[in-house]
């Protein structure tokens, strides 16, 4: 059955997700990042990218808030970019590990590969593979200027939390050196450490994220800026990979609710791809027990039921609009 959605129908769905989720009290902000803690607890946003690059927001959608973990997301698909997917496959894995997102004990349980590019272990693997290898500064560029192409607006590190985060980061520490020996770091372990922990660090709003959805629902075009950023074939792999992993050992429960592949950061940002249709995006910093924001995840699981946007179900939604024509 095909579902036909239009700009009306989810801007009412994203208006209905607001009112019912904006009093949920439920989780709390990150802490074991300082500056996390400190970040408003109520704020909460809502943002819908359309293939034609329209954005419908509601709430804080234009708050800089830390992207942390979705950051894994622009990472992996520019290793997969500059490599072939393959062989991030091969040089890192796409498995899930039912563990948290730092978890030592699941490099020691896998100790062939880092399991997938969506946990700590993977990212700083991904970190270490991105090109030109051997100038940080260089591939720095190259990991900012990706996400901002995903994006469609330039994206800046919140320096508070780079230092926040570089002053209490030492499981991620443990995670590179331990990476190290198991081969699994393709650069210096310690600047593939700081790029991560940089990357972490980057401001993003609500707004942003679901660009850098958008844009990978229409299988690497940006829908605002009309630019390919990734080759069309990533979109399925990536979007495999959030779906295996994205809200880390909670990643079934999300997938049995939703049917949706997101990704989310203790941040309290959440970004979700509804490939071929339009990206999604919710923020708001208080989380549950494995670091996924508790009102994004209501809001999107709210509006995926709303409009039909499981992808397991037997009804496949579609745009009244059509995809961007590649510039
Ligand atoms: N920077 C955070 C960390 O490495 C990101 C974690 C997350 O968002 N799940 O711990």
């Amino acid at each position: 059955m095909i579902r036909k959605i239009d700009k009306n129908s989810i801007g009412e769905a994203l208006r209905a997700a607001y009112d019912h989720c904006k009093n949920d009290a439920g989780g709390k902000n990150a802490d074991y990042i300082p500056y996390l803690k400190n970040v408003p607890s109520n704020l909460f946003g809502i943002a819908a990218c359309l293939p034609d690059g329209e954005l419908l927001t509601v709430g804080d959608t234009d708050f800089r808030f830390g992207i942390e973990s979705v950051s894994k997301v622009p990472t992996a698909l520019l290793a997969m970019e500059q490599y072939g997917a393959r062989e991030v496959l091969h040089k890192i894995g796409a498995d899930a590990t039912g563990l948290p997102f730092n978890s030592i004990m699941a490099i020691l349980l896998e100790n062939d590969h880092p399991s997938t590019p969506l946990v700590n272990a993977g990212a700083i693997s991904a970190c270490s593979m991105i090109r030109p290898t051997g100038d940080p500064a260089a591939k720095w560029q190259a990991i900012t200027g990706f996400l901002a192409e995903l994006a469609g607006s330039s994206v800046a590190v919140i320096d508070e939390l780079y230092r926040s985060e570089s002053e209490t980061n030492f499981n991620n520490r443990s995670i590179a050196w331990l990476l190290k020996n198991y081969g699994r770091i393709y650069d210096d372990p310690m600047q593939a450490l700081d790029l991560y922990t940089r990357q972490c660090s980057i401001g993003v709003t609500a707004a942003q994220l679901a660009v850098a959805a958008a844009t990978i629902a229409a299988g690497g075009v940006n829908p605002l800026t009309h630019k390919r950023v990734f080759r069309s074939e990533l979109t399925p792999r990536i979007v495999a990979l959030m779906a295996t992993v994205g809200f880390y050992e909670h990643t079934g429960d999300w997938l049995f609710e939703t049917g949706l592949p997101a990704k989310s950061g203790v941040g309290g940002g959440i970004m979700a791809v509804v490939p071929g249709v339009m990206g999604l995006a919710a923020f708001a910093p208080p989380l549950d027990s494995a670091g996924n924001s508790v009102k994004a995840q209501k809001a999107l699981s709210f509006i995926a039921r709303e409009l039909d946007l499981n992808l397991f179900g037997t009804t496949r939604c579609t745009m009244a609009v059509p995809a961007p024509a590649e510039a």
